[in-house]
């Protein structure tokens, strides 16, 4: 990529559009448009992270780095910078379109009685759940429709991957949560494959921004778990959408001290166990207290408070574990 096309890129993608589009909110301007807010680059507690639009450069007085919006790109998703641009190249194509299909989505949940019934059996039922994760339905056949009327043209959709190659909707009776940059659909006829994402990064922690600042973390490996948690009261929740983080998810439980409670699955294989104890060592040698939460053989924290486990018995796991 040439001078001239990375300039061209910069200009299409503004800085604060892009911070904000990564929830960084602005908390307090200063003089010639510029703002301060939290450093999402590290764990901030009072804003150091100085915002010029004009100029569309950053810097932060925390931890001390700065630059345009692919420099923010390469440290926010910790890439090199050839993979950088190719990652704000692609949502900048990408990002319209996820924005319309959630919505698309979430409408079509209050539509389909079977999508409320399965979320009713994975124990999600409070309406404010529904609406802090965002949850949308795709009964499929529908959305490629929707999307082509309201002008976003099939190449771009096939790109996304919320269209297949043979034009159909990507996504069919999935249950649909909204990510960071990505979307993951959870099917819900046995038929298919249980778990789907479109293509791309499954991006860092879920919701960490709101837990991040938490002394103690509950992590899980799928967002049944964080959601059966979050509806228990346990509002300390992230989930790394897998039993193996990605670099930045890891670092993001590394960015300050705190103690991360491992509820992953406990498979008959043993799979989410293994994942869990390897994670806890690598977490321990960067001196973050991680302790294994030993759930019922089979279970995995859905499950667990699906078939009738309720708060204080999962506290109780917490305080026995190692
Ligand atoms: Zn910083």
């Amino acid at each position: 990529m040439n001078r001239q096309a990375i300039d061209d890129l910069k200009q299409r993608i503004p800085l604060m559009g892009y911070l904000q589009a990564h929830d960084w909110q602005p908390a307090r301007p200063l003089s010639r448009g510029r703002w301060m807010g939290l450093c999402p680059l590290h764990g901030d507690h009072q804003p150091s992270f100085l915002v010029d639009p004009n100029k569309d450069l950053f810097y932060c007085y925390g931890c001390g780095r700065g630059g345009d919006v692919i420099r923010f790109a390469e440290l926010y998703h910790q890439v090199r910078f050839s993979q950088a641009v190719v990652l704000l190249r692609q949502w900048h194509g990408v990002e319209p379109a996820l924005h319309e299909a959630t919505r698309f989505y979430r409408t079509q949940l209050h539509r389909h009685s079977e999508a409320f019934t399965y979320l009713y059996q994975r124990g999600i039922r409070s309406p404010a759940l529904l609406e802090l994760m965002r949850i949308g339905y795709a009964p499929g056949g529908c959305l490629r429709g929707w999307l082509t009327q309201l002008g976003h043209p099939l190449p771009a959709l096939r790109q996304v991957g919320l269209v297949t190659g043979a034009g159909y909707d990507a996504f069919v009776h999935r249950i649909v949560f909204p990510l960071e940059d990505n979307l993951y659909g959870r099917s819900i006829s046995a038929s298919a494959p249980p778990h789907r994402f479109l293509p791309g990064a499954k991006g860092g922690l879920y919701a960490w921004k709101q837990v991040q600042s938490h002394p103690e973390v509950i992590l899980v490996e799928g967002l049944f778990d964080y959601a059966a948690l979050w509806e228990a009261g346990f509002q300390n929740v992230t989930c790394s959408l897998g039993a193996h983080l990605n670099v930045r998810q890891f670092r993001q439980l590394c960015d300050g001290p705190r103690i991360v409670y491992l509820a992953f699955d406990a498979d008959t294989n043993g799979s989410g166990r293994q994942a869990a104890q390897c994670l806890s060592r690598s977490l321990r040698e960067r001196g973050i207290t991680a302790r294994l939460v030993s759930l019922p053989e089979g279970h995995d924290p859905n499950s667990f408070f699906v078939q009738g486990g309720d708060a204080r018995q999962f506290q109780s796991l917490l305080e026995v574990a190692q």
